[in-house]
């Protein structure tokens, strides 16, 4: 079997690996990258980029279909899915070719096949063909990912789609059920619901969306039902059947059993690690009780050699936060004294309207011990919002009221997934309120809405009055009985 010799070796090409062999390539490190499968990972072959190709796609459907309000009349638009697919397969394409040029310039010798551990400090890799080679390093980082979970009475399939099948577009399905309202779930929806489906969703939780302000989830599920779908939360999915040409799911809904007929499902209920097959337990690399592996702040695993990085080290599954770490792995690799050390790990949604969030939420701040103040400024109230007429939604940002150090920041609205840049900017430069307020942001433009939520927190908005902060409820309770 023939053996090659590296500094480092990364396995799994996604946005975690694929960046970590650049960074260890500019650091001086004799570099192998292997995956088994095309290069850019989940996140470019069937996540982030061609999801958000087709999301960009519906919603131009979208703003043709509303074109009236502004006096443009367009006849209804059609869609021609096989056209749609191709040009998000091109997309797909182009980005799997430039990392190939990039790892290539950067002089990474890029390994096709599946890596197995057999000792701290060698691979095995199985190419598609069954050929073996073995690959020696000093250090390896593990950046496989992971991989849609599968829950009992769904089996994936034809009827039963994962986000893959999902993103590949097979057909627009009249009625679509989506079980499970997290991210992947809330955003593959919508675009389907505004590519005509009528699209059902299911959530096991009260919400849609855990963990973000609810003021921002109700604009989405208001935005559902205007395009012809429900939410039901509380929901759980418990199997179905086919029933002549369509299928039934069958559901608790708040305690009643219900069937909801449909054409398709989509199961997106979250994400497991994907260390199968690795031999990581033969080496004695720890997972943790979830089953990812257990890294510190370096990213170093239980065994020195052996470094983890991205989805397979632990949420939030993010591909920027699997750059990120992989960056610090291989500086650490590298000989240097990188660390995680972020303030801000912003995180966007991109359902309608967008959501992005940085930073503390209220109860975050409150938790940590901060008396919050919060500035809130609608969409609705700023010239561009109006002007394009995106005008749903608002900017809140959480500060601290005795020092009015920014904490958080949650924007529902236009562009929400852009705006959030300089939001994370401002908390890594450890920006205060004033900061952000007394920075002049261009007019008209979207941005100008942080700027003044900083400013409304400080009671100096300019375009919404300023109104004195009503107590909170529990205090209010607690003063009427003083
Ligand atoms: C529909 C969808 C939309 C998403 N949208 C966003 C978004 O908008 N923003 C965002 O931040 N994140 C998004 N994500 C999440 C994002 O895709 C992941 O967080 C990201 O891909 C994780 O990167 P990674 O490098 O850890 O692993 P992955 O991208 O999962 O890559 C792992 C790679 O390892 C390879 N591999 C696995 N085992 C082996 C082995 N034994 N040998 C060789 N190769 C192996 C696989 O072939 C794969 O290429 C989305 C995900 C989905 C499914």
């Amino acid at each position: 079997m023939a053996t090659q010799t590296f500094d480092a070796v990364v396995i799994g090409a996604g946005p975690g690996g694929y960046v970590a062999a650049i960074r260890l390539a500019l650091l001086g490190q004799k570099t192998a990258l292997v995956d088994r499968e095309a290069l850019g990972g989940v996140c470019v072959n069937w996540g982030c980029i061609p999801s958000k190709a087709l999301i960009a796609a519906a919603n131009l459907v979208e703003d043709m279909k509303h074109a009236s309000n502004r006096g443009i009349f367009v006849e209804a638009p059609r869609v021609d899915i096989a056209k749609l697919r191709e040009f998000k397969d091109a997309v797909v394409k182009k980005m799997v070719s430039g990392i190939g040029f990039l790892e290539k310039g950067n002089s990474v010798t890029v390994v096709k096949g599946t890596a197995a551990f057999v000792a701290p400090g060698a691979v095995e890799v199985t190419g598609a063909d069954g050929a073996k080679s073995r690959i020696e390093a000093k250090a390896f980082i593990v950046a496989t990912g992971a991989r849609p979970i599968e829950i009992p009475g769904f089996p994936f399939g034809p009827d039963v789609w994962s986000a893959k099948e999902a993103v590949d577009l097979p057909e627009i399905p009249k009625r679509l059920v989506c079980i499970g309202g997290g991210v992947i779930g809330m955003e593959l929806g919508t675009v389907y619901a505004k590519l005509g489906s009528q699209v059902i969703f299911l959530e096991a939780l009260p919400q849609i969306l855990t963990g973000i302000d609810p003021d921002a989830v109700r604009l989405v599920q208001k935005g559902i039902r205007q395009r012809g779908g429900a939410v039901h939360v509380s929901a759980k999915a418990k199997g179905y059947e086919r029933r002549g040409d369509e299928l039934v799911v069958k559901a608790e809904i708040d305690g009643k059993e219900q069937e909801i007929p449909c054409d398709r499902i989509l199961c997106a209920v979250g994400f497991r690690p994907a260390p199968a097959g690795l031999g990581l337990d033969q080496i004695g690399v720890k997972l943790t009780e979830r089953g990812y592996v257990e890294v510190n702040e370096q990213y170093r695993t239980s065994v020195p050699s052996i470094y983890a990085i991205g989805d397979i080290a632990g949420p939030p599954l993010l591909a920027h936060k699997a750059s990120k770490e992989g960056e610090i792995a291989a500086e650490v690799i590298a000989g240097m004294k990188s660390a995680r050390d972020w303030v801000a790990l912003p995180a966007a949604i991109f359902t309608d309207p967008e959501i992005a969030v940085v930073g503390m939420s209220e109860d975050d701040a409150r938790n940590a011990g901060y008396d919050p103040i919060v500035g809130k400024f609608a969409f609705g109230a700023l010239g561009r919002a109006v002007a394009i007429d995106h005008a749903e939604g608002f900017v809140k940002v959480i500060g601290d009221r005795a020092s009015k150090l920014l904490l958080g920041v949650t924007i529902c609205g236009p562009e929400a997934s852009d705006l959030i840049a300089e939001a994370a900017l401002a908390l890594e430069m450890g920006a205060y309120l004033e900061d952000v307020a007394l920075t002049i942001h261009a007019h008209p433009t979207l941005p100008e809405a942080f700027m003044e939520a900083c400013k409304a927190a400080l009671g100096e908005a300019i375009h919404m009055l300023n109104r004195p902060e009503r107590p909170r409820k529990a205090e209010a309770g607690a003063a009427a009985r003083a």
